[in-house]
């Protein structure tokens, strides 16, 4: 006869630790919080790295706490649901790297995206109805540029643009613009999208003047900046008035050129709605891709602190060459209000700049062919360094007079560098220029 074991009573459910940020009065930085905050490793069997959790549906605890998270989850309850449902709407590794996501930023939330692409979607649907309308700087990245005119222009939502360079005048009157259209529409002025700076001339937007024009002539559109070319390192645009920071994660932030991945961040006001649409379309990041950024995030000052060094070593060694005719790069800036905006807005000239080859399209072939240690590849932000040519590539389908007004040339070599060693970098660039 066989007896039943006995029966172990359950462990109670742990709770998790209390986060440390601080020791005594000091507040802890960004690059010692990505190594624990956001995790607890009682949790998970002491693992010292947050398991990926594949799995498409949690079990609730009980059926009035399965009500609570559902409560969240539709917006009946506020902040978002108090514990997880269902992968599409949110799991561990990418709450851990929401949480992360906003330490960087100083952002109250965070949203993470499949693609810097979805992030950028999901926020332009989740602001705009029928009739609204967005003001944006240009250029913006080619595909949120599309996505403004030809996707949601189908939806009646409009959009006036003004230059990334412009004066206060010029912003006020684009938003003055904007709003006057949206009157006549019957919608509002919906949200107001930039991205500083932009590609691939990198020039700066004032953001601290959009913010003060904002405030005078629309105070209840939201200020989007997209934020990939220097976030969340060197440049903070939550402090300088922004509302919701953009990313994709693709670049800097996940640094190794091995996924792609989108962020959002800011006040919980506005990801709120944000992530009541995210639930519903499911754009969210998966599992496995949070965390390979959260393993990036880790190396994330050391990276771009590098990769940043670099390109002031080469640089420095481009602008005194004679087959250089010109540089786009941020720690090298002639003009004043440039210069003004850059001392305002931002703490690092980052890794990406463009070079003007002496010559054409031509010239700018047989440099980026006879590269050794600089791949031909767009996107930036990688560990290695790349070189690409907007005009005949990522540009292509902008029109002539377009490029021409935005100063991309056929002589324009966009570079991103790496974290390789800089003398190794400067030789390859050397003898590229001599065969060019
Ligand atoms: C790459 C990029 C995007 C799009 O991001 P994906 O991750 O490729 O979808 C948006 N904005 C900027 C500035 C980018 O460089």
């Amino acid at each position: 006869m066989s007896t039943t074991p006995p029966v172990t009573p359950p462990t109670p459910r742990r709770k998790p630790k209390p986060e440390i940020t601080r020791i005594g009065d000091r507040q802890l930085k960004p690059a010692t919080l990505m190594m624990g905050f956001g995790y607890d490793p009682t949790l998970s069997e002491g693992a010292l790295k947050p398991p990926i959790f594949l799995t498409s549906t949690f079990a609730f605890p009980s059926a009035e706490e399965g009500k609570r998270f559902f409560e969240g989850i539709t917006g009946q309850r506020p902040g978002g649901s108090e514990g997880l449902v269902y992968s599409r709407f949110n799991g561990p590794n990418q709450e851990i790297l929401e949480d992360r996501l906003a330490v960087w930023d100083g952002a109250e939330d965070a949203l993470v995206f499949s693609s810097g692409m979805s992030a950028i979607a999901t926020l332009l649907l989740a602001c705009c109805g029928q009739g609204d309308v967005i003001v944006h700087s240009g250029p913006l990245y080619a595909a949120t540029e599309g996505f403004i005119a030809r996707t949601l222009s189908r939806f009646g939502i409009g959009y006036v643009d003004f230059p990334a360079g412009a004066a206060p005048a010029e912003i006020s009157a684009a938003l003055e613009k904007g709003k006057a259209l949206a009157a006549q529409q019957g919608g509002k002025l919906a949200l107001v999208y930039l991205e500083s700076p932009a590609n691939p001339t990198n020039a700066l937007v004032d953001v601290e003047a959009v913010a003060a024009a904002r405030d005078a002539i629309a105070p209840e559109a939201p200020i989007a900046i997209d934020n990939t070319f220097l976030g969340p390192l060197w440049q903070r645009p939550l402090d300088h008035g922004a509302d919701v920071v953009v990313y994709s994660l693709t670049k800097y932030a996940g640094g190794h050129s091995d996924l792609v991945a989108g962020g959002l961040s800011g006040a919980r006001r506005w990801m709120d709605p944000i992530r009541m649409l995210r639930n519903t379309m499911g754009t969210i990041c998966d599992p496995n891709t949070s965390w390979m950024l959260l393993r990036s995030l880790e190396t994330l000052e050391l990276r771009m602190t590098r990769a940043g060094e670099n390109a002031a070593k080469v640089c420095a060694f481009l602008a005194g060459h004679p087959k250089v005719e010109g540089l786009g790069y941020l720690g090298m800036i002639a003009d004043p209000r440039q210069q003004d905006i850059y001392a305002r807005h931002c703490s690092g000239a980052g890794s990406t700049f463009s070079l003007f080859i002496t010559g054409s399209e031509a010239e700018s072939f047989r440099f980026l062919d006879t590269l050794k240690i600089a791949k031909l590849a767009v996107s930036l932000g990688g560990t290695e360094t790349l070189a690409s040519h907007p005009a005949s590539m990522t540009h292509l389908s902008v029109p002539p007079e377009r490029k021409a007004a935005l100063g991309i040339t056929d002589n324009l070599v966009r570079i991103s560098v790496g974290i390789e060693d800089p003398d190794d970098l400067i030789a390859d660039f050397a003898q590229a220029l001599d065969a060019a």
